[in-house]
């Protein structure tokens, strides 16, 4: 009985260690055809004998399955290695002939022995999808550098060179007023043979338009009077979308004023710098003098010789970022007329107060009762101010007293010439404290309002004649 159990255990044994054998064998002979699709990593195996430890039953062994690890992580089960190998060459397949044939993958690819139920398994387009997500495909390539950081990359170093090349072009034609002209990057910019992902291998036209506008950087822009979401997009040429994505948690449709969004606008990741000789003519403004004379009163100005903006021939150094003037360097200057300047004579005599100032203020205290201009059928010529009998009436500026006696319908009327054009009237006074041949300050006592002459009760009538002829007072008080 004992023997026999014994026998049975032996027998078992030995089943299992053919098995061993058996897929040994077989596995390595499955590894050794594919192993130079895999890159640069040790293909694991799994050692079959680890597993029977666990194992015991032989019948197990035939269904042994594959965990597929991607970097180390586990990306699912199949039933067999060739299906990843397949796989794997599918993806290589679907890559375009002009990136070459040498397709390397970046990652380390690894199968591990593992036994699973036939539902877990992968499917075959199921296996594609996780491998070609997981993995980057890589070619030899020649990658340009900006300031070290990879930015594209070209199947060739002559693509290479013709993209920075046509990054130049627009900017080597130096301007009119140029000697010379200097064109290079403003970054740092290096062609590098490198293993590139295929996503960054480009055509030289399609590496360009990358380059130029494949950046971005954040901006913050406060919210201005009138501005709408879209309005915002218009200005800065990027989509509601975009301005939604760069602030996240805002309602970008209920903006308000002075609020601060940030906005990520496109930055190129290499700009071209030009350096220019330039010259060009300048005008030179003049300076104004001023010269004090004793011949004149304080106040008053005189022209006594008009400016003239000279002109200078310079040259200059003149740097350009992607064809914006960034800096403008002043090298040599040649005067070619000088400015002349404009010259100003003030005066500076003590001004008499009895001197027109050339504005009038209003002559007396009183109610504003009648108008300039047409009233009854007949011109009133001046305005009239009520006030009681004896309210003082002053010079409405400097001047000479021409008149101060009666004049019909006036009554009783003071004249004052302000030699300067102007003269100025105060009709219906009741009283003169003035004299015809008087000098008065502005604002001096002349007399006082009374009720003299054609007058329907006491009332200032003051009149402003400019050239002997009445104007609207209202305009100059
Ligand atoms: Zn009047």
């Amino acid at each position: 009985m004992k023997n026999t159990l014994l026998n049975r255990v032996a027998a078992s044994t030995r089943k299992v260690t053919e098995s061993i054998t058996r897929l040994i064998k077989n596995s390595r002979l499955a590894d050794k055809l594919p192993e130079r699709l895999l890159r640069g990593n040790t293909p694991a195996y799994v050692a079959a004998g680890t597993c029977a430890v666990a194992l015991s039953a032989a019948a197990f062994f035939a269904t042994m399955d594959y965990e597929l690890y991607i970097d180390g992580k586990a990306i699912g089960a199949v039933d067999k290695k060739s299906e990843v190998y397949q796989a794997i060459e599918n993806i290589k397949k679907s890559v375009p002939k002009e990136l070459g044939s040498d397709i390397k993958i970046g990652q380390k690819i690894e199968l591990k022995g593992v036994h699973v139920a036939d539902s877990k398994l992968l499917s075959a387009s199921n296996l594609e999808k996780k491998i070609k997500s997981g993995i980057d495909l890589q070619v030899d390539a020649y990658g340009i550098k900006a300031q070290g950081k990879l930015v594209v990359a070209l199947k060739s170093e002559a693509e290479a060179k013709k993209v920075l090349e046509l990054l130049k072009q627009p900017y080597t034609k130096k301007q009119d007023n140029a000697s010379s002209i200097k064109t290079d990057f403003l970054q740092k910019v290096e062609i590098e043979k490198l293993q590139a992902d295929i996503g960054l291998v480009k055509t030289p036209q399609r590496a360009v338009e990358y380059i130029k506008t494949g950046g971005h950087e954040l901006h913050t822009y406060t919210v201005q009077a009138g501005d709408t979401t879209w309005s915002i997009s218009e200005k800065f040429k990027i989509g509601v979308s975009q301005i939604q994505d760069a602030n996240p948690g805002t309602n970008i449709e209920n903006l308000q004023i002075g609020q601060t969004i940030s906005l990520s606008l496109p930055k190129p990741f290499i700009s071209v710098k030009t350096t220019q000789d330039i010259a060009y003519e300048e005008r030179i403004p003049f300076n104004v003098v001023y010269e004090d004379t004793s011949a004149m009163y304080k106040g008053d100005k005189k022209v006594k010789a008009e400016g003239e903006e000279g002109l200078k021939k310079v040259q200059a150094k003149q740097i350009m970022v992607d064809g914006v003037i960034a800096s403008t360097t002043v090298i040599n200057e040649d005067i070619v007329k000088a400015p002349k300047d404009n010259i100003i004579v003030q005066g500076i005599k003590e001004r008499p107060k009895t001197l027109a100032f050339g504005a009038f203020i209003t002559p007396t205290r009183g109610r504003f009762t009648s108008p300039f201009g047409r009233r009854w059928g007949r011109m009133h010529t001046g305005i009239d101010l009520a006030a009681p009998i004896g309210t003082p009436i002053v010079a409405a500026d400097g001047g000479k007293v021409t008149f101060a006696g009666w004049k019909n319908g006036y009554g009783k009327i003071i004249i004052v010439n302000h030699e300067n054009g102007y003269q100025t009237y105060y009709g219906h006074c009741s009283s003169f404290s003035v004299k015809a041949g008087d000098r008065v300050y502005r604002g001096q006592n002349i007399g006082s309002v009374g009720n003299t002459g054609r007058s329907t009760g006491p009332h200032l009538h003051f009149e402003v004649r400019k050239g002997g002829s009445p104007v609207n007072p209202k305009k100059y008080i």
